[in-house]
């Protein structure tokens, strides 16, 4: 074999999977020193009321911009995170950082801002770290209530080991937690189970929100969930709704709450603490 004088050209002769097994390594690599660092940001991306039009919560969405200035997408990094167990250590972070940015929000509103946040547990992150005890201790050493926070799960939590996540999610409950079904409609959507456990809000997935109003299917299939919902009690969320036409057909279809582009997306505390103070106050007056 000819060695090129191009690293390039050499690499192209590397089979395709070591290419993928190097990229992965080296993006391991630059997530755990983000960790470590202090790299990573958590963004708030406003859950408003389809009735009132106020915002009652945020979500935290983790950002990563690597040390050359590259934005990761966390489709990308989240990943990783989990091959590598490296989401144990991202989503303790994630939650620390969620809590400190309530307190800092409730410190500047001069008592409770009168919001949730939400932050996500990956089904990996589940398997491999206890989070009920991790979340009581974030909520006992913020000085928040439990009831301040929200634990977005998907349905993947549930394959591996149910009933471990059943009692995690019985956990969360004590401690005063909302706990809610993330991307529902897009996994394994074990009915028995959505009615045996406590779930407070069933978050509908945004592939069947996205293109909704040209799609009767799709409006048969969310009119579905929202009475499965209602049924048995629990609160839904749209996720995706980017426009004003969305939200209002979702507030006829008698959906709770509205997340997306339409309203805002995931924004840095300060930015958020900003519409939160704009739009609830402009609607309340
Ligand atoms: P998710 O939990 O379903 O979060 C919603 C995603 O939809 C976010 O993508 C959000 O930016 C995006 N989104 C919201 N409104 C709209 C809209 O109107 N239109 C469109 N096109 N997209 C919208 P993002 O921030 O890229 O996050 C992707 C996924 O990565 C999240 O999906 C979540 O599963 C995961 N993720 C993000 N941060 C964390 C984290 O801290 N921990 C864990 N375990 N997962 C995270
Ligand atoms: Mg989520
Ligand atoms: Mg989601
Ligand atoms: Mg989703």
């Amino acid at each position: 074999v000819k060695r090129s004088k191009t690293s390039g050209l050499v690499e192209a002769y590397q089979p395709r999977a070591l290419t993928l097994a190097h990229a992965q390594f080296e993006m391991e690599t630059a997530l755990r020193r983000a960790i470590d660092n202090g790299d990573l940001r958590l963004t708030f991306q406003p859950i408003c009321d389809l009735g009132t039009g106020l915002v009652t919560g945020f979500e935290a969405l983790a950002r990563w911009t690597d040390e050359t200035g590259t934005a990761h997408p966390p489709s990308d990094f989240i990943p990783v995170a989990e091959e590598s167990g490296l989401i144990v250590p991202l989503g303790r972070w994630a939650l620390d950082k969620a809590a400190a940015t309530l307190v800092e929000w409730d410190a500047r509103a001069g008592g409770d801002c009168g919001v949730r946040v939400a932050v996500n547990l990956s089904a990996i992150q589940l398997q491999r770290d206890d989070i009920a005890p991790v979340v009581e201790r974030v909520v006992d050493s913020s000085g928040l209530t439990g009831n301040r926070l929200t634990l977005e799960l998907t349905e993947s939590a549930f394959i591996t080991d149910p009933d471990r996540i059943a009692r995690t999610m019985h956990a969360l409950k004590e401690i005063g937690c909302t706990v809610a079904m993330d991307d529902f409609g897009t996994g394994y959507s074990n009915l028995a189970s959505l009615q045996k456990l406590p779930i407070d809000v069933l978050k509908i997935d945004q592939s069947f929100i996205m293109g909704l109003l040209a799609d009767r299917d799709k409006v048969a299939i969310v009119r579905a969930i929202l009475s499965l919902a209602q049924a048995l009690g629990m609160d839904t969320t749209a996720e995706g709704v980017e426009t004003p036409e969305l939200a209002q057909t979702l507030t006829a279809l008698g959906c709770t709450y509205g997340q997306g582009y339409a309203f805002a997306r995931a924004l840095d505390p300060d930015a958020a603490y900003a519409y939160l103070v704009a739009r609830n106050h402009s609607s309340a007056a």
